[in-house]
């Protein structure tokens, strides 16, 4: 029979909790990096996270025009507003509120990321994956999923999910990466609701908190992490996510750590330098 103490440690703890950096990106975009500023650079195999919100059509009518991208994955979740995407191997589309889009840029492509708006708000994350070494130079290729195709359940009282990648019970997302084997779930939780839920084995985990605030752990371990803040979880594979009285919201994302090194300038990722002065000259002589 399991003691007290046995119990606590199998539950996930708040390792290292973070606010991101304001910043601005493109041309000109604003928004809070959480993953790949100075105070974590990294999270293998996530290598960057932004956060985009705002009313303000200045703060991101400018978007992203054109720009490359090799060996890794970008992954954007709309949550608010109309984002057009187009690269230069013909594939086009425009990201509506709830969309998914996960990019593998592989060996290379270049592409731009406009607002389709004018005015109003513009809200979502961007998140890049990296990829192992037998992958950087794959085909590039895209998984993009309409709000309907995006997985939602409610697996208890107060608890809402969009499950984007990784499963939970018997339903699964649909996102298929086997290199990292990621999970991407949006939590919404009802004032006062908890829900638990058993993590992958040997992933890296965060939690981003996007409104209200939660309660991460259990019992002596619980820590509380507000909008706003990121957390990456230690320590046991269950999860207990307890909202503190204000509904809120969530992403909860994990992955398989590639442990491999990474060699990363702007937007090109590979495991050395050579590689990645390669991937210069490929794009200057329009190789992607
Ligand atoms: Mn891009």
């Amino acid at each position: 029979m399991a003691t007290n103490q046995d119990v606590s440690h199998r539950y996930a703890r708040v390792g290292r909790k973070l606010r991101g950096q304001p910043t601005s990106d493109g041309a000109g975009v604003r928004l809070t990096r959480l993953i790949g500023g100075a105070e974590l650079p990294d999270l293998d195999p996530f290598l960057l996270l932004d956060e985009f919100g705002t009313d303000r059509a200045e703060d991101y009518i400018a978007g992203f025009p054109e720009h490359p991208h090799r060996g890794f994955e970008t992954v954007t979740y709309m949550l608010d507003g109309r984002m057009r995407h187009k690269d230069n191997h013909g594939n086009e589309g425009v990201l509506v509120p709830g969309s998914v889009q996960w990019m593998t840029a592989g060996r290379g492509l270049v592409h731009s990321e406009m607002p389709e708006q004018q005015e109003g708000r513009m809200r979502g994350f961007q998140l890049w994956v990296n990829l192992p070494a037998r992958e950087k130079m794959t085909e590039p290729k895209y998984q993009e999923f309409a709000p309907e195709r995006i997985v939602q359940l409610q697996p208890a009282q107060g608890v809402q999910l969009k499950l984007i990648a990784g499963a939970v019970g018997d339903l699964r997302g649909p996102i298929a990466q086997p290199a990292t084997e990621p999970v991407y779930i949006d939590v919404a939780l009802q004032a006062g609701a908890d829900w638990e839920y058993d993590l992958p084995e040997g992933h890296n985990v965060f939690v981003y908190v996007y409104e209200g605030g939660v309660e991460i752990g259990q019992g002596e371990d619980a820590r509380q992490v507000d909008s706003q803040e990121l957390a990456v979880l230690s320590g046991g594979q269950r999860l207990k996510l307890r909202d503190l009285g204000r509904d809120s919201r969530l992403i909860l994302v994990g992955g398989r750590p590639l442990r491999e090194p990474v060699a990363r300038y702007g937007p090109f990722v590979m495991n050395t330098k050579q590689e990645v002065m390669q991937a210069f000259v490929d794009f200057q002589e329009g190789k992607f």
